[in-house]
């Protein structure tokens, strides 16, 4: 194999331990949740998902859970919006 080409699949292995440098700008999934299936996505700093849930309170468990796994590569000021003083208000 080219040796520049190793040199890019270790320093690879090296970035993919450090998701810190990677920040997410914008994003789409599906989500297999318990009953259904759902489209998460985020854009402009700001979650969204296609669930009844989340129509109603702009958060649910597919976005918490998401912005959860992904933390290290969010905006800091990409929570979930409404999200923690809508839960612990109840
Ligand atoms: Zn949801």
């Amino acid at each position: 194999m080219h040796s520049s080409l190793i040199g890019k699949i270790e320093k690879a292995k090296r970035y993919a331990e450090e998701p810190e440098r990677i920040r997410f700008s914008r994003f789409e999934a599906t989500f297999h949740g318990e009953h259904d299936e759902y489209v998460v996505s985020f854009a402009d700093n700001h979650w969204h998902c296609t669930c009844a849930f989340f129509a109603g309170w702009n958060v649910c468990s597919h976005t918490l859970a998401m912005h959860r796994l992904l933390t290290p590569m969010m905006a800091k000021d990409a929570t979930p919006s409404g999200a923690w003083t809508a839960v612990t208000s109840v």
